[in-house]
C-alpha cells in the first residue's frame, strides 16, 4: 500500500496524554498506580457552571452556534481580557475554540508559511513544537535553565531571531516549569518583536494560578505590540473544566478571520453547551477559583517539603501553574533490576516500576534531565506518591 502521511510520521504523540492513558489502563487492570501525569485539576467544575450547562440542554441550546462562538461569549471574553488583563480588544477580535490546544493550533495555522521559524523557549509544553510542524513551520528551541528560574530575556532571545522568524511562543506561567515571566522581561521581549517584526503567541492558560506574590502580566496589554500578539487561554485549568473543551484566542481581526476559517473547515463551533457553561463561568461567582488556587499552593508546599529532603532529585520552587519539574540527573548511572537509568524516560520507567507513580519524562518537554510531576491531585495521593518516590530511590544501587 502507498505510504501514509509524512507530516504525521514527523510528529510525536503527546506524552502527557500517552502517560495519562497508560496510568488509566494500569489502574483499570487493578494496579495501585498513582498518576501525577496529567495537568488536570481534580476539583469538580463549579456548581453554577454545571447548572448553566444543564439549563442550556433543557432550553434546546443544542445546535450549531456561529462558527466563531456566540456573540455573548465573545463579548464576555473580550471584557474579561480588557478589565483583568488590560488588553484592548472587542468581541470581534475573539475566537472561541474547542479548548486552549485547539485555539493554539488554529492560531499557528493562521500565521505560518512553509519554513517559517517559530521560537519556543524550552522547557516547553509538549504540543508546541508538534503544532508548529503541523503548520509547516520550523520550531527553533531557546534553552532556559534553573539558574534563571527557567525564564529568558530579550537578550537571550536575540541570537535566535532570523529573517525567517515568524513568531515566538510564550507560556507564562509555564508548563512544565511553573516559571512566571516578569513584566519587565516581557516589555523587553515586546521591543524585540517590534525591532524584528515577529508575532507573539502568548499562552496564558495558567494565568490564575500564581503564588508567592508573583503577578501575571499579559504582553498583549502593551499598546505598541497589541496587533502582533495573539493571546490564548481557556477554561480548563482555572475553572476545572478540562472535559468541556473550551478555549479562546484574542488577536487582530485578520488573524482571527484566518483562524476562524481554519476552524470552519475542521471542527466548526465549540460545543454550544460548553459555551453556555463558559459564559456563566465568566459572569458568575468566581470564589471557587481562589479556593482552588490556594489548594494548589498548599499542595505545592507539601510536595516540595517532602521531596526536597530526598537525595537524588532536586526540586526548584515554581511560581505558578501546578507542576514541579525536578532534575533527576543525579540518578543517572544508578541501577535497579539490572537496568541503568540514563535518561528522563528511564527515570519515569523506574518510578513506575518501583514506586508505582506515573510521571512524564522531561524529554517530552525538551529537557532530558528532568521529570514533570503534576500536583493537580489530592493531598492524600501527593503525600503517598512522595513517600513512594523517596523509598524507591533509597533502594537504588
Ligand atoms: N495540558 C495538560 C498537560 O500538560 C493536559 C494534557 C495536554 O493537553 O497536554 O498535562
Amino acid at each position: 500500500m502507498k505510504p501514509l502521511s509524512k507530516k504525521v510520521d514527523n510528529i510525536e504523540e503527546s506524552q502527557t496524554i500517552a502517560v495519562s492513558s497508560l496510568a488509566m489502563k494500569l489502574r483499570a487492570e487493578g494496579k495501585d498506580v498513582i498518576s501525577l501525569s496529567a495537568g488536570e485539576p481534580d476539583f469538580p467544575t463549579p456548581t453554577h457552571v454545571k447548572s448553566a450547562a444543564i439549563k442550556a440542554i433543557q432550553n434546546n441550546f443544542t445546535k450549531y452556534t456561529q462558527n466563531e462562538g456566540t456573540p455573548e461569549l465573545r463579548e464576555a471574553v473580550a471584557s474579561k481580557l480588557q478589565t483583568e488583563n488590560g488588553i484592548e480588544t472587542t468581541g470581534a477580535n475573539v475566537l472561541i475554540s474547542s479548548g486552549g490546544k485547539h485555539a493554539l493550533f488554529n492560531s499557528l495555522q493562521a500565521i505560518c508559511n512553509p519554513g517559517d521559524e517559530v521560537i519556543i523557549p524550552a522547557p516547553y509544553w509538549v504540543s508546541f513544537p508538534e503544532m508548529v510542524k503541523l503548520a509547516d513551520g520550523v520550531p527553533v528551541i531557546l534553552k532556559t535553565n534553573e539558574e534563571t528560574g527557567f525564564t529568558f530575556t530579550a537578550e537571550t532571545l536575540r541570537p535566535l531571531v532570523t529573517p525567517r522568524t515568524k513568531a515566538l511562543i510564550i507560556n507564562s506561567p509555564n508548563n512544565p516549569t511553573g516559571a512566571v515571566m516578569s513584566e519587565d522581561k516581557l516589555r523587553g521581549i515586546a521591543k524585540l518583536a517590534l525591532e524584528f517584526d515577529f508575532y507573539i503567541i502568548s499562552d496564558e492558560i495558567y494565568e490564575k494560578i500564581v503564588y508567592d506574590g508573583n503577578k501575571h502580566f499579559s504582553i498583549g496589554s502593551i499598546p505598541e505590540v497589541r496587533d502582533r500578539v495573539i493571546t490564548s487561554s481557556g477554561f480548563s485549568k482555572a475553572y476545572s473544566m478540562t472535559g468541556w473543551r473550551i478555549g479562546y484566542l484574542s488577536a487582530n481581526k485578520e488573524i482571527i478571520a484566518r483562524a476562524a476559517k481554519v476552524q470552519s473547515q475542521t471542527t466548526s463551533n465549540a460545543s454550544s453547551i460548553s459555551q453556555a457553561a463558559a459564559l456563566e463561568a465568566l459572569r458568575g461567582d468566581e470564589s471557587d477559583l481562589e479556593k482552588m488556587r490556594k489548594a494548589f499552593e498548599n499542595r505545592r508546599n507539601i510536595l516540595i517539603e517532602k521531596l526536597s529532603t530526598v537525595k537524588g532529585i532536586s526540586v526548584p520552587r515554581p511560581g505558578g501553574a501546578f507542576y514541579l519539574f525536578p532534575s533527576v540527573k543525579q540518578l543517572f548511572g544508578r541501577t535497579y533490576d539490572g537496568q541503568v537509568i540514563s535518561s528522563s524516560t528511564d527515570a519515569v520507567k523506574f518510578f513506575l516500576a518501583k514506586a508505582q507513580v506515573a510521571l512524564v519524562p522531561g524529554a517530552a518537554f525538551g529537557s532530558n534531565e528532568h521529570v514533570r510531576i503534576s500536583y493537580a491531585y489530592s493531598e492524600k495521593d501527593l503525600t503517598e506518591a512522595a513517600d513512594r518516590i523517596a523509598s524507591a530511590i533509597s533502594w537504588l544501587d
